[in-house]
């Protein structure tokens, strides 16, 4: 098919419904038509190049077109392009996947359940959690304690995991037994005490829950190591020792959600190794296939793998657990990213210049603070930089941003006023000048429309 701007525009509006949007809006607008992928570039139905600064949406850290992923899922689409796991079944891909994350991921981690998704990885979590207490004669081990403000996808566990009030609002959220402590947002909610403070206080709410609760109902705990679409939430050092510590002593399983921070993202193969977390499973995605094909993995500790194995038939899967084109494609991501030592040229060079860049935009008399870690970053908007008011509401001054950016040719996310970047882990030192001066412009032109 070969259709124009206005024709793809107007089918879209005929027959679509978009994720997270706002139908009327997108109907008045038109979407914006991706045609095409170049390395860190997306080139729209215009021709227009837009230096892509989310990585699509935080996964495709390898960038576009990479030759080695496209072979990958040619070569095993004519080999065997389905096969399932159920009925003692396996194939190459998933064996060999499964074995190349216990490499990967930290030491105690070795065994993997595939599924299709984010949000597939937490409700596989949720079920797998429960049946893990109640295989061993506690299945009043109920209740998962989780963040305000956190992501975990979007099914119905997903969303109840999730701390996203906008979306509990929606269909009767959360599901019994789920429940939320506060964040470790320090911009937002740390006054008046110093980061190591706030990141302690945090932690302890999860103590204070527990204790709440009785130590004898609490199953788990679910954290992302760096908050992502809440709005790039960098915890104090504090924060995770705090929470790893109460974890332990209270014999509650820690869950990481790994769906945006693995596979480099912070500058290691997973936050769990930057923020030193041992975790008892981690949710990985997104970046497991640098976002070519759908996939996801839970990985599971020893110490749980043990007792699950144990406990009879575990009555969970997916038709597309494991699918061999999808582990086909994460097996040459990873290998890949191991041919390229892109986690250390990520931690040595790129994430410390990235970094370095970021941070003189905080000169701007509208950048209230400027933070990052790895590859992730974000910025406050704000409009007065000493006491760090926002904006009103009404002055949508997050979206505003976000418009100019993507006129200049560049994606940058608002969440919020609070504008975050993800961008592929290949960017190279001058793809960084390039996003740091679209930043910079747009951001100029975002005060002048609101300043006046
Ligand atoms: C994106 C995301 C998910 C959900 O993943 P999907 O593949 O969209 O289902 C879960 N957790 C985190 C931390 C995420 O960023």
């Amino acid at each position: 098919m070969q259709f124009d701007t206005r024709e793809w525009q107007r089918l879209d509006a005929s027959h679509h419904l978009h994720p997270f949007t706002d139908h009327q809006q997108l109907r008045q607008k038109g979407s914006r038509i991706i045609t095409r992928g170049e390395g860190v570039y997306l080139i729209d139905s215009e021709g227009r190049r837009i230096l892509d600064g989310m990585a699509g949406l935080w996964c495709v850290n390898m960038g576009y077109g990479r030759e080695e992923l496209i072979e990958a899922a040619e070569r095993q689409m004519r080999e065997l392009p389905y096969y399932n796991l159920f009925f003692q079944t396996a194939h190459p891909p998933a064996i060999e996947l499964a074995s190349l994350l216990a490499e990967v991921t930290p030491a105690g981690m070795n065994q993997a359940f595939f599924t299709g998704s984010g949000s597939e990885c937490n409700d596989t979590v949720l079920r797998m959690v429960r049946h893990y207490w109640a295989s061993q004669g506690k299945p009043e081990r109920q209740v998962i304690i989780s963040r305000h403000n956190a992501y975990h996808g979007s099914t119905v566990a997903g969303a109840s995991l999730g701390g996203m009030s906008g979306m509990h609002e929606q269909g009767s959220l959360p599901i019994p037994g789920i429940v939320h402590i506060d964040q470790p947002y320090y911009f937002g909610e740390g006054q008046g005490m110093s980061p190591h403070e706030f990141g302690l206080e945090r932690a302890r709410q999860l103590e204070k829950k527990i204790l709440e609760l009785g130590p004898e109902k609490v199953a788990a705990f679910i954290g992302e190591p760096i908050q992502g679409a809440g709005g790039v939430i960098i915890p104090p050092e504090s924060y995770w020792p705090e929470i790893q510590r109460i974890c332990d002593h209270y014999g509650i399983l820690l869950i990481a959600d790994e769906v945006i921070c693995g596979f480099g993202r912070t500058g290691s193969w997973f936050g769990c190794d930057t923020f030193g977390i041992r975790p008892d499973f981690m949710c990985l995605a997104k970046g497991i296939t640098s976002g070519y094909v759908p996939l996801g993995a839970v990985m599971v500790s020893d110490r749980v793998a043990r007792v699950v194995e144990k406990g009879g038939e575990f009555a969970h899967g997916f038709t597309y657990s494991g699918h061999p084109v999808a582990c086909a494609v994460a097996i040459a991501n990873i290998k890949l990213m191991q041919k390229e030592s892109i986690v250390n040229r990520v931690h040595d060079r790129i994430a410390p210049y990235l970094q370095r860049r970021w941070s003189e935009l905080s000169d701007l008399p509208i950048v209230g603070e400027t933070r990052g870690k790895g590859m992730v970053a974000a910025l406050e908007i704000v409009q007065n930089k000493q006491d760090k008011r926002r904006f009103p509401t009404a002055a949508k001054a997050g979206l505003t941003c976000r418009e100019f950016c993507f006129n200049n040719g560049l994606v940058m996310r608002a969440v919020g006023d609070t504008m975050i970047i993800s961008p592929p882990l290949v960017i190279t030192e001058t793809e960084v000048d390039n996003l740091v001066n679209l930043a910079r412009r747009s951001l100029e032109l975002t005060a002048e429309g609101l300043l006046g």
